[in-house]
């Protein structure tokens, strides 16, 4: 298994610049995920680490291999990618078996003598070495494929095919799995099903995977590090936890979860806090900026609606409910606070009482909870 390493990676097409100094550094064993919105430059990033897509500048290695001017089939990267690409005239065993068949007929005297492998493939003379036969049986059963090896992909259902796109990469032993937005075709409930097999399958075969996704739910669920990108660069990279607690810009606040940004003033320091200024109030924080023009980020479940018996916070604010929305465990309050509309989450035990629009709130925020960026 190897490490990963992407150093300064530019990529232009037809002198549009879509990738702009990617510089990345998986660890072997990792479960990375690429995170941003559409068009930012994932697929690309991934067809380059892949070898499908030349760079147009930089370096990309595993481990100490640098793998510029290889071809694809001799990086050692797995790919599984968003449309599955299966062969659909093919059953599933065969799709799993394509590759390594074609490895070993290459390799093989046979092959040198042909010539022309994809013809014995295609003929119903080609039997499969009983090792890769092997092989292909016991990976099947790993992703509980075994009854389906003799069906046509084109008649399993989509989790199906997600699960022999995956097969047919990992049976190559590759040292990288690279996964292009896998899940993006599956409905919502098969979707945190499969993220669970992935990551099991991940952690049993400890494989150094990258991930691609738009889904931050997904992203930060599934991963050890995410690196969240936007217009081909990446903005941060950090553990989930980092990325939710300390984002280093407001798109990525609101991009890894739901934020409160509101914009302010630093106007002054208090007893070890700053104080900053949103519309007619003023707000305390923790946090210390190098500027006095900040955006003030809050995440919802900071956002405290209170009641007689509650603490007293250092920032609390009188406010309005405006919606309400109950989503099980949870409260989703929207509530007007001077000239902003802030979010907030409460838990939500059965029995309950649910604020109605209109009604009068106080509101408490931590310091500790005020990030200023
Ligand atoms: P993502 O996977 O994040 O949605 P892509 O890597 O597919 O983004 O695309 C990034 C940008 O590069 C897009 O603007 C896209 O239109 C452009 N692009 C991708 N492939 C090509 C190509 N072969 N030729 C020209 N432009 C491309
Ligand atoms: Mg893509």
């Amino acid at each position: 298994m190897g490490s990963v390493v992407v150093e300064q990676l530019t990529k232009d097409f037809s002198g549009v610049t879509v990738l702009q100094n990617i510089n990345l550094n998986i660890q072997e064993g990792e479960f990375f995920a690429l995170l941003g919105p559409s068009g930012c430059g994932k697929t690309t990033t991934m067809r380059c680490i892949a070898g499908f897509e030349k760079p147009t500048k930089g370096v990309i290695k595993i481990g100490d291999k640098n793998l510029n001017g290889l071809a694809p089939n001799e990086r050692n990267c797995g790919m599984v990618f968003q449309s599955y690409a299966l062969f659909p005239h093919m059953n599933v065993f065969d799709n799993v078996a394509y590759s390594l068949n074609i490895k070993r007929l290459k390799e093989s005297n046979i092959f040198r003598k042909i010539g022309v492998y994809t013809r014995m493939i295609n003929s119903k003379l080609a039997k499969y070495p009983k090792d890769i036969e092997k092989k292909v049986m016991d990976i099947l059963e790993y992703v509980e494929l075994t009854d389906h090896a003799k069906k046509l992909t084109s008649a399993l259902s989509g989790g199906q095919q997600q699960r022999v796109a995956l097969a047919r990469a990992l049976v190559m032993e590759p040292e990288v799995l690279l996964m292009d937005e896998p899940l993006s075709n599956l409905d919502q409930k098969l979707r945190h099903t499969m993220r669970n097999t992935i990551r099991q399958i991940q952690q049993d075969l400890k494989i150094t995977t990258i991930f691609v996704t738009h889904d931050q739910e997904e992203a930060m669920s599934m991963a050890d590090r995410v690196a969240v990108m936007k217009d081909g660069e990446i903005l941060q990279i950090g553990t989930p936890t980092d990325l939710y607690s300390n984002p280093k810009s407001p798109f990525i606040a609101d991009f890894v979860g739901t934020s409160n940004i509101i914009p302010g003033k630093v106007i002054d320091q208090e007893n070890g806090l700053s104080v900053v200024q949103i519309g007619n109030q003023t707000v305390k924080s923790v946090a210390t900026a190098d500027k006095q023009e900040v955006q003030v980020i809050i995440r919802p479940e900071n956002i405290n609606v209170l009641n007689e018996n509650s603490m007293e916070y250092d920032n609390s604010f009188d406010g309005e409910i405006l919606f309400s929305t109950y989503l099980g465990s949870t409260v989703r309050y929207d509530i007007k606070v001077g000239d902003y509309t802030l979010t907030a989450d409460t838990t939500y035990e059965s029995g309950n009482h649910i604020l109605k629009s209109g009604a009068s709130v106080k509101l408490g925020v931590s310091p500790e909870r005020v990030l200023l960026i």
